[in-house]
């Protein structure tokens, strides 16, 4: 397990720059997602950890050696950092058999044959492979090759491993099979873990701690729930699903609790919790579609609000809702287990929602 500590870490691409004074630790034994939408910068993040890229300026250490450092013009290149990598394109050797694709890295590493032949027999048990190791690689379905890439990745037992966006070529429920793997393989093997994904599901049910990225700066960092619960900006709330984001101006503050307007509009919400806020401010309000319920009759108050149905989906046992509120697009999901047909809201009819 290695502990990495990252300070000013600076990227430029030409006049683009790509990443910005980034000051990062990464605890050692811990599974970190870099998440965020195309060109936000999280690859290249990674590939300055992993020494696939260097750095503009800036400082990286990891466990106790210095491996960047511009100001004394120390870069140690990714062979000689003692790291495993996983890609989304599985690079593996075409021309070698699933065995020699696992050792290859203990053979860099001099290790000696019987131990060697030892070490890749685990690691295809570890990785629900053994029987396969005389295969060519190329014969081969999507799932296997990137366990063999797992396999060889975690073969010389590096204190750290990065991946980046491994699942993403494979199918749905490939995809979440083989997260639980990489879990598991994290936890067996007690590695310290950097993941790159624009999935918010895979960074959630994966990662002990998720850092959020725009534009090259880490705009949020912390637990999944946290996330999951306390996103700090529409950004964030966006990133991590909720369908509901709406513009608004702070009219009442006790505490930690707001009362909040939304913006050209009557609807009134209460009880958000929020963080440092003052009457007049303005901020988002986000709420997830799950989180609004149908209200039996037509009423007013705060956090509830009435409109027209526009189009209703079926999702087997829960329906989505587009309704039209005072002129805004709000998205709503009801479970439909307890309701009559007739019960259920339709296109064009008028219903009221409490959001909780
Ligand atoms: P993706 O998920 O699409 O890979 P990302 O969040 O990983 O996106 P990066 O690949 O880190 O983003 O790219 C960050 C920015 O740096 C982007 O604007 C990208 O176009 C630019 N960039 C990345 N690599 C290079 C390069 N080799 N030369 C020039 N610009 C680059």
């Amino acid at each position: 397990m290695t502990e990495v500590q990252v300070s000013g870490l600076t990227k430029k691409y030409g006049v683009l720059t790509a990443l910005h004074e980034l000051d990062l630790t990464i605890a050692s034994g811990q599974f970190v997602t870099l998440l965020g939408p195309s060109g936000c910068g999280k690859t290249t993040t990674l590939r300055c950890l992993a020494g696939l890229e260097r750095p503009t300026s800036g400082r990286i250490v990891m466990g106790d050696r210095v491996v960047v450092d511009t100001a004394r013009r120390v870069f140690v290149p990714a062979d000689k950092r003692q790291v495993g990598m996983v890609f989304q394109s599985y690079a593996l050797w075409p021309h070698l058999n699933v065995t020699d694709n696992i050792a290859y890295p203990l053979k860099v590493a001099r290790m000696p044959g019987r131990e060697r032949a030892q070490r890749v027999q685990e690691m295809l048990d570890a990785v629900g492979l053994s029987g396969l190791g005389k295969r060519p690689v190329t014969a081969l379905s999507g799932g296997q090759q990137q366990r063999v890439a797992l396999a060889r990745a975690l073969a010389a037992r590096p204190g750290i491993i990065f991946y980046d966006e491994p699942l993403s070529n494979l199918d749905s429920k490939l995809r979440y099979q083989m997260g639980q793997q990489v879990r598991s393989l994290h936890n067996r093997f007690e590695t310290t873990s950097v993941y790159v994904t624009h999935d918010q599901e895979e960074a959630i049910t994966l990662s002990d701690r998720i850092i959020v990225m725009n534009e090259g700066v880490i705009v949020q960092d912390g637990t999944p729930s946290s996330l999951y619960d306390r996103p700090n900006s529409a950004y964030v709330a966006d990133f991590m699903g909720f369908q509901n984001i709406l513009p608004g101006k702070v009219t009442d503050v006790r505490g930690k609790i707001a009362e909040m307007r939304v913006d050209g509009t009557s609807l009134l919400f209460s009880g958000i919790r929020t963080g440092d806020v003052s009457v007049g401010d303005r901020a988002d309000i986000a709420f997830r579609a799950a989180h609004a319920r149908l209200c039996p009759a037509v009423s007013t108050g705060t956090g509830k609000f009435s409109g027209t149905v526009v189009r209703r989906t079926y999702l087997g046992g829960a329906v989505n809702l587009l309704v039209r509120a005072d002129g805004l697009p709000m998205r709503v999901r009801i479970e439909t287990a307890e309701l009559s047909a007739d019960e259920i809201p339709a296109a064009g009819e008028d219903h009221t929602f409490a959001v909780n």
